[in-house]
């Protein structure tokens, strides 16, 4: 199949500036102050308070074969978001929809990552109130990426446990989904600099909370169980709750020790960017056996499948 439709050929809003680089990765449409623009054109003043301050909130839904995944769960949390942050911005939910599809269909992607925010913007006399600032709404479509490659995705990924600590959900909701990464990029540094592809870190008691863009599960004899507090509460942690309903496994949301996660016979992190990955190695010793485990695998393909069941996903409109 044809990873990409010709958005010439259709009825959409036109793109400001129709030359799009193909070299400038990743190549896409972004949605600015009202203009549909290349990824390459779409950028904002360094005044914004979401640059300046990271005084802004995101979500980002993935489209998989030409269908959004989810976009409902994405469109609620993203409105909870701007609701808690007291943002305002000129579109309802069938709005920003709307922009998300045509940034989709412009694009002409088929497999796409779609990223809605809204930044506390900037103020007309560079006032530090911001009440006076105006907020700003902006969207895109690039290529899907994933957390985990092919290979990562087929053997596993080796992990490290950092001590760094995760932002207090005393200080920042983690409901309200953020760019507060410091402390998640200083995770992913530690894990490099011991040989591992990528980081959890800890919540305030120590225990495991999550990673850089992702949610993490451990699987003990045929239970799961993810942190609780101090979590994003990931889309797709909650899609493998519904997937466990959906077959009769045991999944609940409590604090995870770092013993039990090492001690786990099944660890998996999710994202929106890959989905269910499967987690085969912890600080150098193997997870269990180091394979990728049987409820892994079985969540993985249920997860994959749900992709075009029209209870889980609809089509990108396209035309
Ligand atoms: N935790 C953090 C900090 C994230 O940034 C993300 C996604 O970006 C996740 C968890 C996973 O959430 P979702 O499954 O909604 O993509």
């Amino acid at each position: 199949m044809s990873n990409t439709v010709d958005p010439q050929a259709r009825s959409l809003p036109s793109v400001s500036d129709r030359h799009i680089d193909p070299h400038a990765y990743p190549n896409g449409i972004a949605f600015l102050d009202g203009q549909y623009l290349p990824m390459s054109q779409a950028k904002i003043s360094v005044l914004d308070w979401g640059f300046l301050h990271s005084d802004a909130t995101y979500d980002t839904v993935h489209v998989w074969d030409g269908r959004f995944f989810r976009l409902d769960l994405h469109l609620d949390r993203f409105f909870g978001g701007l609701e808690k942050l007291r943002m305002t911005i000129p579109f309802d939910r069938d709005g920003v929809a709307e922009i998300l599809h045509s940034c989709v269909a412009l694009s002409g992607h088929r497999a796409a990552y779609v990223e809605m925010l809204c930044t506390r913007g900037a103020s007309p006399t560079f006032s530090r109130d911001p009440r006076q600032a105006i907020n700003r709404f902006m969207a895109f479509a690039v290529p899907f990426g994933s957390v985990a490659n092919a290979d990562q995705l087929q053997r596993g990924l080796r992990v490290a446990i950092s001590d760094k600590v995760r932002i207090s959900p005393a200080s920042i909701d983690p409901a309200i989904k953020n760019y507060h990464w410091l402390d998640l990029v200083r995770g992913l540094y530690d894990a490099y600099d011991r040989g591992a592809e990528t980081a959890l870190i800890l919540d305030f008691n120590g225990n495991v909370a999550e990673g850089p863009g992702f949610n993490v599960f451990c699987v003990k004899d045929g239970k799961l169980s993810t942190p609780a507090i101090g979590v994003l509460p990931g889309i797709t942690r909650r899609t493998v709750f519904d997937l466990c309903a959906e077959v009769g496994l045991t999944a609940i949301a409590a604090d995870v020790s770092v013993a039990a996660l090492r001690t786990a016979d099944e660890v998996f992190i999710t994202s929106t960017a890959g989905g269910i990955m499967p987690v085969t190695e912890i600080d150098g010793a193997p997870v269990a056996d180091g394979k990728v485990g049987p409820i892994t695998s079985r969540l993985m393909a249920l997860y994959w499948e749900k992709h075009d069941d029209p209870a889980w996903s609809s089509p990108v409109r396209y035309a």
